[in-house]
């Protein structure tokens, strides 16, 4: 009878680890990552933050908002408040500089990255195209004159609204007018 009673428990402690398993899943599709382990955050969430990580070569520095360990590979995400039906280009840039950054700390290159934004997520592959796209990016604007004034180039709100930069820029388009 004794017997009986373990054997229920233990196929009652299986039965739950299955179910908080299925419910772990399901809130890893719900968030749209993929499986893995996220290695680091900056969100606030953990509250030990580790140092940007700091590319001496090309001149970069900074820190995605995690990095996802994935069979052997390190994926950077980047999380946005807003919405897209695709990715900004800036933002694409972005992640692009977090798969370099990823690749000179820890010696392996990303293969992706991700884009996170409110309504869904889009995977950036980090190809020799776009990694050339960044150099180009990093040399001009290496070439650019830091004491002249660069002129807003386009007319976009909603590029304003999601831009980093938006505190400190005195061309934002919401504010005009
Ligand atoms: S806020 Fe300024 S820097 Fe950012 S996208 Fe708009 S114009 Fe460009």
């Amino acid at each position: 009878m004794r017997l009986e009673l373990w054997s229920i428990l233990f196929a009652a402690l299986v039965i739950l680890s299955a179910v908080f398993w299925l419910i772990s899943r399901a809130r890893m599709k719900q968030t749209g990552l993929p499986d893995g382990r996220v290695r680091y955050s900056d969100t606030g969430a953990w509250r030990k933050v580790e140092k940007p990580y700091f590319d001496g070569e090309w001149g970069l520095v900074g820190k995605p908002d995690y990095v996802i360990e994935s069979k052997g590979t390190l994926i950077p995400v980047e999380v946005k408040s807003t919405s897209a039906e695709s990715p900004y280009e800036s933002h694409v840039m972005q992640l692009a500089a977090y798969c370099r950054l990823l690749q000179v700390t820890s010696g392996h290159r990303p293969v992706r990255g991700l884009i996170k934004y409110r309504n869904r997520v889009f995977e950036i592959e980090y190809t020799a195209e776009l990694e050339r796209k960044l150099k180009s990016l990093v040399n001009e604007v290496r070439s650019l004159d830091p004491t002249s004034d660069v002129p807003r180039s386009h007319h976009s709100a909603s590029r304003c609204r999601s831009c980093g930069y938006a505190e400190n820029c005195d061309q934002r388009l919401d504010q005009v007018g």
